[in-house]
């Protein structure tokens, strides 16, 4: 089961291509939705600091961060990575972030003016990816730990640090499946390592 975060912004598109995929899907849209366990979970874009603050009231933080940080695998884009991230520049929220991933991201990068645009840049595993930014952060800075899927204009857009995947761009809104295929890999390896350990 699928936990797909549906505070706010584009996770019903996340839900679509993962049913799509033949995964079933949660919205956990409160603190009671998380008392199931889950196989993955996905963090959609939409706008980090609306997300933080409604994470932050209605009680799903603590629990969310701990399972993260407990190695359930995540899929998060743009806001999601955002949420994600240990350290944040542009970033004016009170609120924390989980702070799992060992990156450094810029909110709002590309500035309002050009926050939005689509391209298409090799992802690592993958090949060309079709990749849409919507007033997108970047990647400054990543950790040894951290590996970097992919870059554009030089700025890292994409990367993987154990079972998380967390991606600047928006892969729900087109029609190349790839990447939420590599997450549903992701968690059947990380429930297979679990089952035998
Ligand atoms: N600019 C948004 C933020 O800072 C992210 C945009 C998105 O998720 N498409 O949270």
């Amino acid at each position: 089961m699928i936990g797909v975060l549906a505070l706010q912004g584009a996770f019903i598109e996340h839900e679509q291509m993962l049913r799509s995929l033949g995964a079933e899907c949660r919205e956990l849209r409160e603190r009671r939705d998380l008392d199931a366990p889950l196989d993955g979970l996905v963090l959609p874009g939409g706008e980090s600091t609306v997300q933080k603050k409604l994470l932050a009231d209605l009680g799903m933080f603590d629990e969310l961060r701990r399972r993260i940080a407990g190695g359930l695998p995540v899929l998060a884009t743009c806001a999601g990575l955002i949420l994600l991230a240990e350290d944040t520049t542009q970033d004016a929220s009170p609120y924390p972030g989980f702070g799992t991933l060992h990156v450094r991201v810029r909110r709002n990068a590309y500035g309002r003016q050009l926050g939005s645009f689509s391209t298409v840049q090799t992802m690592k595993g993958l090949g060309p990816f079709p990749m849409r930014f919507i007033r997108a952060p970047f990647i400054e800075a990543a950790a040894p730990d951290v590996d970097v899927l992919a870059r554009v204009d030089g700025n890292i857009v994409a990367v993987k640090q154990a079972h998380q995947i967390a991606l600047a761009f928006h892969p729900e809104l087109g029609r190349d499946t790839r990447v939420h295929e590599a997450f549903l890999n992701e968690v059947v390896a990380a429930a297979s390592a679990r089952r035998s350990a």
